[in-house]
């Protein structure tokens, strides 16, 4: 009651009640009725929750269901399955290797699934404090049907990942995602993928896609996401939008014009952002691709021959190609470890200064720590300019993707030091970009953590205030709203978000939350 609404669309703010019944928006105006529970909202803004575009908490939530550092920014929706990987579906044999490749998070988990509907309701069993939208990733498909080589598909394994795609998206999945960077994603060539969205397009899923550099060839992979969209005709959402690395800045003029462009033509190409100068991913990634096929025990059998670690070396000083050279791009001055489960110490430190501590040069460093965690290592990678993604930020297309897990400050998920998006992706945008900075109006940014990305994903009764609509709700203190999580002390939750309400259910209350699980896994077309 009495909260100024902020609807979604974009719309200047309004003053209403909403009433709630069922777990849907029942009544919006000026409402007098005998409801059984009222809620005064007076001097805060009522927004929709606030969807996550770009989120990795297929296994946290497994793990830790409260959703903690998502739902406590007003997160009510996550997409998950995002940049190539989901835990379903799976075989016996993926499903071993899988297994042997989540570490500790893994060892919590019961891996008694297969396909993805078996995962979906084991999710929905499990409960969940906030809605999830899967897509289903390219790599289990990959690996399902050819391991981890490095070579083009025969038509007879092409059109087997083709089935498995279709029980997929019959299963309910909102999209594919790939991975571009990561084995066994970065072995798929174009037209692979462009079979594979056609099934996609079919079922009007989207196409999600970390594209295959960011850095040197971020011209080249954008052009990419953008031509199987044309070929193909799926929608396509470029993830985690940026330029990695000081020689790129300022190719995001370019690419955001290539997309506008796209647009023009009719190709349904969009974006999402985090509101950080870093991004994250695994320290494996900073090895050549080539070097990952068989999987990771053959990576690490490289990186212990030392004729094969001396052409590692020499390719990440020098570059390939076409090739996302994470490190050897960022320098090993601007790459931090956020999580080494052998060395905790090592976590919050950059690789120069751990490497000269322990008398080595940083890419020995790297390779030996690579070895002895089995390849288990998280980075932060700070190689983005301020310029740059307030320019993505602030375009028309763009919307707002964690790029994180849902992390908890306690339990297995609070040892490590995640990237603080996890913490602050969202409140970040509301405090430091609308209200600090006036980058963007609030109605702006809202629609972008709205109804842009439920259009985008086909989530058709969330993302709006409207009458008949999921209730999903984000009640916050446009004065005090913002991001406490920093590089190095990330888990800390945000301030000003009052209540978050899930389909009908108060999760959030001040800085409590409320232990309730009402989040649904959805599936496409049945939302
Ligand atoms: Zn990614």
């Amino acid at each position: 009651m009495n909260g100024r609404i902020v609807d979604g669309a974009g719309n200047p703010w309004y003053r209403a009640d909403i009433g709630v019944a069922a777990g849907r928006i029942v009544s919006i105006g000026r409402l007098e009725g005998s409801s059984k529970k009222k809620m005064d909202a007076e001097g805060l803004v009522v927004a929709p929750g606030f969807i996550d575009m770009h989120s990795h908490s297929d296994m946290q939530l497994l793990v830790n269901p409260l959703a903690e550092s998502k739902i406590r920014q007003g997160v009510t929706t996550e997409v998950i399955g995002n940049c190539g990987s989901s835990p379903a579906p799976l075989n016996k044999y993926t499903r071993e290797e899988a297994k042997k490749e989540s570490g500790e998070l893994g060892k919590k988990i019961d891996w008694d699934w297969l396909g993805f509907d078996e995962f979906l309701r084991k999710m929905q069993r499990n409960g969940v404090a906030l809605n999830v939208a899967p897509l289903v990733g390219n790599v289990p498909i990959r690996t399902y049907v050819m391991g981890f080589e490095a070579r083009k598909p025969k038509a007879s394994e092409l059109a087997k990942m083709k089935m498995l795609l279709v029980r997929c998206m019959e299963e309910g999945a909102f999209g594919l995602s790939t991975g571009l960077i990561y084995s066994p994603s970065c072995y798929a060539k174009t037209p692979e993928i462009i079979e594979l969205c056609k099934v996609v397009a079919r079922y009007s899923g989207i196409y999600a896609s970390h594209i295959r550099g960011e850095g040197d060839p971020l011209i080249s992979s954008v052009r990419e996401a953008i031509t199987i969209g044309r070929e193909a005709k799926v929608p396509v959402e470029i993830a985690h939008h940026k330029a990695a690395g000081k020689r790129n800045w300022g190719k995001i003029k370019k690419t955001l014009a290539m997309i506008q462009e796209a647009r023009e033509h009719g190709i349904d190409v969009t974006c999402d952002v985090y509101p950080y100068t870093a991004g994250a991913t695994g320290l494996a990634a900073g090895i050549p691709s080539w070097a990952h096929e068989g999987g990771t025990d053959r990576m690490i059998e490289r990186l212990k021959d030392p004729k094969t670690r001396s052409r590692i070396k020499r390719e990440i000083e020098r570059g390939i190609p076409g090739w996302e050279n994470l490190i050897g791009t960022a320098g090993p001055e601007n790459v931090m470890i956020t999580s080494s489960e052998k060395h905790r110490n090592y976590q919050g430190k950059r690789i120069s200064e751990l490497a000269k501590a322990a008398r080595k040069n940083s890419l020995d460093f790297i390779f030996d720590l690579l070895v002895e965690e089995r390849s288990r290592v998280g980075i932060v990678l700070f190689m983005i300019d301020e310029n740059d993604m307030r320019k993505v930020i602030s375009s028309p297309f763009s919307m707002i993707g964690s790029d994180a897990g849902a992390q908890a400050p306690y339990g297995v998920l609070g040892k490590a030091k995640p990237h603080p998006r996890s913490y602050g992706t969202f409140v970040r945008v509301l405090g430091k970009y609308v209200r600090e900075e006036g980058l963007l109006t609030l109605p702006e940014a809202v629609r972008k953590m709205t109804s842009l990305p439920a259009r985008k994903v086909g989530l058709w009764n969330r993302g709006l205030v409207r009458v008949g609509n999921w209730a999903d709700l984000a009640i916050f203190d446009e004065d005090t709203v913002g991001d406490q999580a920093t590089y190095t002390d990330p888990h800390q939750y945000p301030t000003g978000i009052e209540c978050v309400i899930v389909n009908g259910k108060v999760v959030v209350e001040g800085k409590r939350h409320t232990k309730l699980l009402p989040g649904k896994v959805l599936r496409r077309g049945r939302d």
